[in-house]
C-alpha cells in the first residue's frame, strides 16, 4: 500500500478527485499521434489554471513542456506522453472514448495526468525548489517520432537529467519496477520485395517462383536469432504480412513481406540490415529472383543509466512503493532518443489492468494515479538536490 507523504487527507483526496477527472476527459477525447492539437490545449488550460508557466516552442506543434522552479540551473526533466492510438475501444467504462476507432490503449492519459498531478504538487512547493523542472507531454509516442520533436524544439536545453514513466498493466497498483542498461528494446520495421516471373500455376518452370523464394526467406530469417547473433544479446525477427498472389492457378510475379526486428543492443541492431541482405540475395539468386531490402529504423533500445535507475528505484520506495527489478521488454519507447543524449531512467509502474497494452479492454487502475503523481513530484524534488550537492 503507498503511504500518503505529507499531504493531508483531504488535500489529497480532492488532488486525486482532480486527476480521475482530467484523466477521464482525456479518456474520452482521445486524438492519434501529431494530432494531439484539443489534448494539447486542455494540458495547457491546466497549467494555466494552475499558474504554471507554459514554455513558448512554436517548433512544437502538439505537445508542451512546462516549467516550475528558479528558471535556472540545474535542471531536471520528467516526461509523460500524450496520443493514443488507432483501437476502438470495447472498455466496459462510462468514460469510454467518444471517437470511433481511437482508443487511449496505451495510457498516455494516465501518464498525461501523473505528469500534471505532478505539476501541481511542485507548483505548491515552487520556492522550496533547488532549481528547475520541465515537465515535458509528448505526441506521437506511438509512431516514435515525438521524442524527437521535442529535442528538436529545444525545450530540453540545458535539462540535466529526465525521467520517463509509463503505467505496467503486469505489476499491481502500488509496485514500480524499473533496472540498470536496456529496459525497452531497439525497434526497426523492414520490407522484402521479392521479384520473380509469373507463370501457369501448372508450369512453374516457365516462370521463377516468388512465393517458394519468400517461403525460403521467412524461414531463412529465423536463423538469424539462433545462428547469427549470439545466444547472449537478445533479437526477436517477426515476419508479420506476406503479400502475393491473387488467385489459385497463377504463380505471382511478385511478394512482399514485412515485419520488425527487436534487439537489446545498438551494435547488434546495427548488424542486423546487413544479415537480412545477405540471406535474402543468397535465396534470391538460388531461386532466380530478386530479393531487396528496405529498412526503416525506429527507436533504438532504451538504455537506462546505471546510477539514475537505482536513483527512481530508491524514490519510489521512499515514496511507499514496493519496487521491483524488472527485465527488459522488446518492446520499443522513444524515450530512447531521450536517454542518448541526456542521462536518466525510465520506470514502470503497476497499473493493475487486466488486459494488455494496446489491447481494445485495457483499463489502468485509477487508484494508481496519484501515488505515481507524487513520486514523479518526490523524484523531481530529490534529483534537484542531487544534483546541487555536486
Ligand atoms: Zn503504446
Ligand atoms: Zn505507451
Amino acid at each position: 500500500m503507498v503511504k500518503s507523504n505529507t499531504m493531508n487527507g483531504e488535500a489529497a483526496k480532492s488532488l486525486e478527485n482532480r486527476l480521475v477527472g482530467i484523466r477521464r476527459e482525456l479518456h474520452q477525447e482521445p486524438e492519434l499521434s501529431n494530432e494531439e492539437f484539443e489534448t494539447t490545449r486542455k494540458i495547457k488550460r491546466w497549467l494555466q489554471e494552475a499558474d504554471i508557466e507554459v514554455l513558448d516552442l512554436p517548433d512544437l506543434k502538439t505537445g508542451v513542456i512546462a516549467q516550475i522552479g528558479t528558471g535556472k540551473e540545474p535542471i531536471m526533466a520528467l516526461r509523460a506522453d500524450i496520443d493514443a492510438l488507432p483501437i476502438e475501444e470495447e472498455a466496459d467504462v462510462p468514460f469510454r472514448s467518444k471517437f470511433a476507432g481511437k482508443m487511449h490503449a496505451c495510457g498516455h492519459d494516465f501518464h498525461t495526468t501523473v505528469a500534471l498531478g505532478a505539476a501541481y504538487l511542485l507548483k505548491e512547493k515552487e520556492h522550496e525548489l533547488q532549481g528547475t523542472v520541465r515537465i515535458v507531454f509528448q505526441p506521437a509516442e506511438e509512431t516514435g517520432h515525438g521524442a524527437r520533436d521535442v529535442m528538436n524544439s529545444g525545450g530540453l536545453e540545458g535539462v540535466s537529467v529526465i525521467f520517463g514513466l509509463h503505467n505496467a498493466p503486469e505489476l499491481e497498483v502500488g509496485e514500480l519496477g524499473s533496472c540498470e542498461g536496456a529496459i525497452t528494446a531497439g525497434v526497426d520495421r523492414f520490407e522484402i520485395l521479392i521479384r520473380g516471373i509469373g507463370a501457369h500455376a501448372a508450369t512453374p518452370e516457365k516462370g521463377t517462383d516468388a512465393i517458394v523464394a519468400a517461403s525460403q526467406i521467412v524461414m531463412a530469417l529465423q536463423t538469424i536469432s539462433s545462428r547469427r547473433v549470439s545466444a547472449l544479446d537478445a533479437v526477436v525477427v517477426s515476419v508479420t504480412r506476406i503479400s502475393g498472389g491473387n488467385t489459385w492457378n497463377v504463380l505471382p510475379g511478385t511478394v512482399e513481406l514485412e515485419g520488425t526486428v527487436r534487439t537489446l543492443d545498438v551494435e547488434v541492431q546495427q548488424r542486423i540490415p546487413e544479415t537480412i541482405r545477405q540471406i535474402i540475395e543468397g535465396i534470391g539468386a538460388s531461386a532466380g529472383v530478386s530479393a531487396e531490402l528496405k529498412w526503416y529504423p525506429g527507436p533504438l533500445a532504451t538504455i537506462n543509466d546505471a546510477y539514475w535507475a537505482r536513483f527512481a528505484l530508491d524514490t519510489a520506495k521512499e515514496s511507499g512503493f514496493i519496487t521491483k527489478v524488472v527485465g527488459p521488454s522488446m518492446g520499443g519507447e522513444d524515450f530512447s532518443y531521450y536517454l542518448q543524449q541526456i542521462p536518466g531512467a525510465f520506470v514502470n509502474v503497476g497499473s493493475g489492468s487486466p488486459y494488455a497494452l494496446h489491447h481494445p479492454k485495457f483499463e489502468p487502475d485509477e487508484a494508481a494515479l496519484l501515488p505515481a503523481a507524487k513520486f514523479y513530484e518526490r523524484l523531481a524534488v530529490r534529483c534537484l538536490n542531487e544534483l546541487n550537492a555536486r
